[in-house]
């Protein structure tokens, strides 16, 4: 790297396993010189966490399960201890029961929305209110969002409605933070094979469409989000903020099956 992140500090929610695109955020960033903290959510993860984090350098700041807000309150606390001020945050947090990633939406139960929205929606407008205070101006603040938020895709249901819901407070939240120079947006990443997505019904059908009908004819990886993250992370994207960055291999813009995809 060319040190394009020397001198940033931030934290990094959501890292689960080597497959997360937290990590390979994570990656990209430290690769740069960026230096960062990791919070996993409960005594399994933080079994995975800890050794990915060593490869990098990075701290564990701690435990962090976005139903429980002290644990978001405990997570800066440790951070403004560390380093008193940061320069970026990520918010990689999804959830919903699997059970409702399947089938038809209209039969999404009133717990399980809520609890998706909590964790999905939510947890980005309290993470953000509890990192304001620490933040730099210039600060950028990242979550992951998916197509399901704009269109209809199979299976994506409860989740659809949620992303679309997390697209709208990262504008709204653009501009509560604007005035202190702290910018937020979001990489809408195409569908890439991590814990949270074997979730989703038929998932391997989803990837395999994508590879077919995608402009560039195939899937993205966590390294290729990383580095677009890279990009929103950094002082390179200071002219924008409440933006939907499309890491999909251009799939969004297109409107019909290819005419040279097989069927499927
Ligand atoms: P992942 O399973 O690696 O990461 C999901 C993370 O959410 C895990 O680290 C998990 O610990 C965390 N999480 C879930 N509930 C939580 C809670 N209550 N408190 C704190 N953390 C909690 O999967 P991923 O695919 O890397 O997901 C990261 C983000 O990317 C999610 O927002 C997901 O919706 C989004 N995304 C994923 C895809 C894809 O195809 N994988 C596509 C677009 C967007």
């Amino acid at each position: 790297g060319n040190g394009l992140m020397a001198g940033k500090r931030g934290v990094i929610l959501g890292v689960a396993n080597n497959r997360s695109i937290a990590w390979g955020i994570a990656k990209a960033l430290v690769a740069e010189g960026a230096e960062i903290a990791l919070t996993y959510q409960g005594d399994a993860l933080k079994k995975r966490v800890e050794p990915l984090a060593a490869e990098l350098g990075a701290t564990v700041i701690g435990h962090c399960d976005v139903t429980d807000l002290a644990t978001i309150d405990n997570v800066f606390g440790e951070v403004e201890k560390l380093w008193g001020k940061i320069d970026f945050v990520v918010h990689a947090i999804a959830f919903s029961d699997k059970d409702e990633l399947t089938g038809r939406y209209v039969n999404t139960t009133r717990e399980n929305f809520l609890r998706t929205m909590d964790i999905s929606v939510f947890s980005l407008t309290a993470i953000a209110r509890r990192a304001e205070p620490l933040l730099n101006p210039g600060s950028s603040i990242l979550t992951l969002t998916y197509y399901g938020a704009e269109k209809v895709m199979p299976h994506y249901n409860v989740m659809g409605v949620a992303k679309a819901a997390l697209e709208a407070s990262v504008r709204y939240l653009a501009v509560d933070l604007g005035s202190a120079n702290i910018r937020v947006n979001a990489i809408s990443a195409g569908p890439i094979k991590t814990l949270a997505a074997s979730g989703i019904g038929d998932f391997r059908y989803i990837l395999r469409w994508n590879e077919y009908n995608a402009p560039l004819r195939r899937t993205v990886t966590i390294e290729e989000v990383g580095d677009s993250a890279l990009y929103l992370l950094s002082h390179l994207s200071r002219g924008v903020t409440g933006e939907v960055l499309h890491v999909d291999s251009g799939y969004h813009v297109v409107g019909m099956k290819a005419v040279d995809a097989p069927d499927i």
